[in-house]
């Protein structure tokens, strides 16, 4: 009995262990992720990767013309970016290293596997950040603005993704989710606190 006791305390030591480390490299911001000073800030962008509205408009235009550029060369390359999918550039005037843009899916009813492609996003993101030997990355929450996905479920995925990501690398230190609007801001912060 006191053999289990001991146990039970001691997963309950690692979790909270494990718990307090995810929390202090996962930061929630509330504001325009084009103003954070991170290696790497992550672009919702669309398969062109041509600039459009919402959070993509406002880091090409922060960011200015040598991104577009860069965004031309990767699509003479490879062509589109698929959903799920992500590249990388430079990031011209902004106060990031790089941008990492990376096509999230439109909701359809969760009909078109929109949940693992969500997932894929922030997953490749990472990934990419890795590559480059980078530990900071900001992300904007992805698909949840003109792409229509439901901020709840998209919060969740989110993190979830995330703290699995951290759990098996050890080079990103510091993740930043940049929330623009207050119903996801409010959404990340009951999430994160849980
Ligand atoms: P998507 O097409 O993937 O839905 P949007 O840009 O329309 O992309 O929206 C994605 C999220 O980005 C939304 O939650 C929106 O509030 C947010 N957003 C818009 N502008 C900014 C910004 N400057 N910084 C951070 N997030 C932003």
């Amino acid at each position: 009995m006191r053999l289990m006791c001991e146990c039970h305390s001691e997963k309950i030591r690692m979790a909270f262990f494990i718990f307090v480390r995810f929390m202090k490299k996962i930061e929630l911001i509330k504001g325009d992720i084009t103003r954070i000073k991170a290696d790497a800030i992550v672009n919702a962008a669309n398969s062109s990767l041509m600039g459009g509205g919402g959070v993509d408009g406002a880091i090409h235009r922060a960011g200015g013309a040598a991104i577009l550029e860069e965004c031309r060369e990767i699509i003479a390359r490879q062509g589109s970016c698929k959903t799920g999918e992500a590249v990388i550039t430079t990031a011209g005037n902004l106060p990031a290293k790089f941008v990492i843009h990376t096509v999230g899916p439109v909701w359809n009813n969760g009909k078109k596997n929109e949940a693992s492609l969500l997932a894929a996003c922030y997953k490749n993101s990472l990934t990419l950040a890795v590559t480059h030997n980078l530990s900071s990355i900001a992300f904007p929450n992805i698909s949840t603005g003109i792409y229509g996905y439901p901020k709840d479920e998209a919060a969740e995925i989110a993190i979830a993704t995330v703290t699995e990501f951290l759990d098996q690398n050890e080079l990103i230190t510091k993740v930043y989710f940049v929330c623009f609007d207050e119903e996801n801001y409010q959404l990340y912060k009951s999430l994160i606190k849980d």
